[in-house]
């Protein structure tokens, strides 16, 4: 399945709830409160009753659509999370909320999951010391995020960090805004993570 190009706000609109897709602009200004009607439909406010499978879906789907992944790399996830000890669905959070692009996002280096995407395949993101521009790149507690000695002299450095003031940092992550660096304090606990889905009703998606 290719990646979504289209407009984000229909994503949130299919499903009828802010999924935060657009990041720090969805929190000033958001689509859905004007527009609450499924994309293609007449604004009757009615949503068909969904299935349990169909129900399952659009779990799924919102999750992949929250962390930008593409379905082979949301089951490889899955399956990563399978393996882990623990509670599956916790695992399968956690293992999307440690990738780079997301802690980078999460530390308020960037306005949005795009825009951090966009920083570390640009390269101007260092991961424990070194130049990382995979945006997959797992990322574990004790890992340092930073930026590189040029990226610190461009103008979206200076932008992002005159922007820090107005960002909030998860407690999982801790962040020195005069130095733009951040570190990984520990892997999210449950209560710490966005709830705009159930990983539990994800994993009996995959159980069936
Ligand atoms: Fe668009 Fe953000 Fe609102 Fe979703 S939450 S509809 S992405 S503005």
């Amino acid at each position: 399945m290719a990646r979504y190009t289209g407009p984000v706000c229909r994503i949130c609109r299919r499903y009828g709830e802010k999924l935060m897709l657009k990041g720090d602009k969805c929190v000033s200004k958001c689509t859905l409160d004007k527009r609450p009607s499924p994309p293609g439909e007449q604004k009757s406010g009615r949503r068909r009753k969904l299935s349990d499978r169909a129900l399952q879906l659009r779990e799924k789907q919102k999750a992949r659509y929250s962390y930008g992944v593409l379905e082979k790399q949301f089951v490889a996830y899955y399956e990563d999370a399978v393996r882990l000890p623990g509670v599956t669905g916790q695992n399968l959070v956690r293992l999307l909320e440690l990738r780079l692009d997301n802690v980078v996002h999460r530390m308020g280096f960037a306005d949005s999951l795009k825009q951090a995407r966009q920083i570390v395949r640009h390269g101007h993101i260092m991961l424990n010391g070194r130049k990382t521009d995979i945006p997959s790149a797992a990322t574990k507690a004790g890992d340092v995020i930073g930026w590189t000695a040029t990226s610190k002299k461009s103008e979206y450095f200076k932008f992002a960090k005159e922007n820090m003031s107005s960002k909030n940092t998860p407690g999982w992550l801790n962040v020195d805004r005069e130095q733009m660096t951040g570190r990984v304090v520990s892997a999210p606990a449950p209560g710490e993570t966005p709830a705009s889905f159930d990983p539990s009703v994800i994993v009996e998606y995959y159980s069936r």
